[in-house]
């Protein structure tokens, strides 16, 4: 039984650390992307106020999202052997408020998985990235470049940078990011379960990296 949340700042490859170690422990995996879209699919009232946010690209408010997250983590037997969770809490009170909501069900969070990594390095990594303008494949210029620049290997669609990769916002999200962080990894590491790895290697390593750091060999 392990239940896990994920924290870092973008860029840092939280989403794929977390899928690959709840394929390891072989529980369920949600981004907050994912419960979203997954709760839209239904017709319940919670999925119609959820709607007016996303729908307009607007940031959904905390109690929306805490509702959301509610659905999720208690009515699925899916969540017997635990859970990963990346992209909240995103700040201490979300912290709090989460943990409050599993302590009312006899639950507790085994480990905060914090991903550190350089901010030049971080920047570097998300300014690299380029999406396919086609069908949304995602490359990166440095780690995983196309064949022919510019054009996507799939469809031949050009290749662009989304405007949130630009440099400015890269390091705008970066700063927004550092700012909520620290008083979250000082709750965590005051709760005692806080387990700060390195990011900045290769995802297999990070990986193993994060292995050790549960006990999982
Ligand atoms: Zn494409």
């Amino acid at each position: 039984m392990m239940r896990l949340v994920f924290l870092g700042p973008p860029g840092v490859g939280k989403g794929t650390q977390a899928e690959f170690v709840a394929k390891e422990l072989k529980i369920p995996h949600y981004s907050t992307g994912d419960i979203f879209r997954k709760i839209l699919k239904d017709s319940s009232s919670l999925s119609k106020e959820l709607a007016k946010f996303v729908n307009t690209g607007e940031l959904v408010p905390d109690d929306i999202v805490f509702e959301t997250l509610k659905e999720t983590l208690f009515t699925s037997k899916a969540n017997n052997n635990g859970w990963v969770l990346d992209g909240y809490p995103r700040n201490k009170a979300q912290a709090e408020m989460l943990d409050n909501l599993l302590a009312n069900n006899n639950e507790k969070i085994d480990y905060a998985i914090y991903l550190s990594a350089d901010r030049e390095i971080l920047a570097q990594r998300l300014s690299s990235r380029r999406v396919c303008s086609e069908c949304g494949t995602i490359y990166n210029l440095a780690m995983n470049p196309p064949k022919r620049e510019g054009i996507c290997d799939k469809c031949r669609g050009k290749l662009i940078q989304r405007k949130d990769d630009k440099i400015e916002t890269v390091l705008k999200r970066i700063f927004i990011f550092e700012k909520e962080f620290s008083p979250l990894k000082e709750y965590y590491e005051s709760r005692g379960i806080l387990l700060v790895i390195n990011g900045e290697g290769t995802t297999k390593e990070v990986f193993n990296q994060i292995k050790k750091g549960l006990n999982l060999g």
